[in-house]
């Protein structure tokens, strides 16, 4: 697919509101991007499709109130438009990504952040950074509130992540403070949906992509770890309305149903209907052993909730990876 990558902006009305996303052809940021047109944005994506993919967007070319800008945004970012949100999701996301990209893992959270918010500042718009359930690391309190501070290896192999997404939380308020730029900080769990990438290594595709071929299921440790999945459209849909709220410190947003590895396998097995049996293989350095989101903050004060069942999320996963598989 052939999408414009420059060319002049289209003038902006002010009544319709303008997003810049970056990252946006990756799979939040194109979900992302489907919900902002729907709601009436104009929408200006960026990314450098390192790990993004056009073909995430592909349905929505020709599209008069999107236009896609392939850079990296650890570059200056020239918008030559008025601008009203500007949301920073840019950068890869799974554990295999950031231990084949340290170095523009770490580049785009802390230049890319800095770019963002310059943009941010210098439009007068509002900015939320996508932060990450990493920044707690191996968590010693649990389920995780905003106010836990973390325990987090800084030079193990999650630590280009962990650390460039806490030092974007860091500099996030500090614009706050010092330039007024309205800020907010979303702290992203576990999510799957369609458009995760087949072979980003994540539990969700590496599972369902080995229950289609009736292939052993890697399940690593003893599958005693705990993660927590919330469907893209939930986590899409609290981002959000974040965004449209007053509230400037981090805000947790995923689902707090929480399972073992191995409990979810063996769901994977079953939604597929697979012959697959499962293979234990040594568990990762770093691996945290649980993680669930406190989601007190969100429901309070977003009026937001995760409503999409575990089974149902991934029978729309399954569906959208069998042909792909
Ligand atoms: N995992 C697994 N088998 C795989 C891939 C991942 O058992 O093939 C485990 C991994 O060790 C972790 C959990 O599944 O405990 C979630 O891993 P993922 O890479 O999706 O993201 P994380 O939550 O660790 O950032």
């Amino acid at each position: 697919m052939r999408m414009k990558t420059t060319g002049k902006a289209k003038k902006i009305t002010q009544a319709t509101p303008v997003s810049v996303i970056t990252g946006a052809a990756g799979f939040l940021g194109s979900h992302l991007t489907d919900l902002l047109l729907k709601r009436g944005h104009k929408v200006i994506g960026i990314d450098n499709l390192v790990t993004g993919s056009v073909d995430n967007i592909a349905h929505l070319a020709g599209n008069r109130n999107l236009r896609f800008i392939e850079q990296d945004v650890t570059e200056f970012l020239f918008i030559d438009s008025p601008v009203d949100y500007v949301w920073h999701f840019a950068s890869p996301a799974s554990p295999i990504d950031y231990l084949e990209l340290p170095i523009q893992t770490l580049k785009v959270g802390s230049l890319g952040t800095h770019k963002a918010l310059g943009l941010a500042k210098s439009k007068g718009a509002r900015f939320l950074l996508a932060s990450t359930s990493e920044i707690y690391g191996d968590p010693l309190i649990h389920p995780q509130p905003e106010e836990y501070w973390g325990n987090v290896n800084t030079v193990g192999p999650r630590g280009c992540y962990d650390e460039a997404k806490r030092f974007a939380e860091a500099i996030t308020l500090a614009y706050h403070r010092e330039h007024k730029v309205e800020t907010r900080i979303v702290r992203i769990f576990n999510t799957y949906g369609p458009r995760m990438r087949l072979h980003d290594g994540r539990v969700v595709p590496a599972f369902i992509s080995q229950a289609l071929k009736n292939k052993p299921l890697t399940v690593f440790g003893k599958g005693q770890q705990t993660r927590s999945f919330c469907y893209v459209s939930d986590l899409i849909e609290g981002i959000y309305r974040l965004m449209m709220s007053d509230y400037s410190l981090p805000v947790n947003i995923g689902n707090p149903h929480e399972m073992t590895v191995l409990e979810f396998a063996q769901e994977i097995i079953r939604l597929t209907g697979s012959r697959s049996r499962i293979s234990y293989r040594p568990l990762p350095q770093d691996d945290p052993k649980q993680r669930k989101p406190d989601i007190t903050k969100a429901r309070k004060l977003l009026k937001w909730a995760p409503v999409v069942p575990l089974r149902q999320g991934l029978t729309q996963t399954i569906r959208y990876f069998k042909p792909r598989v």
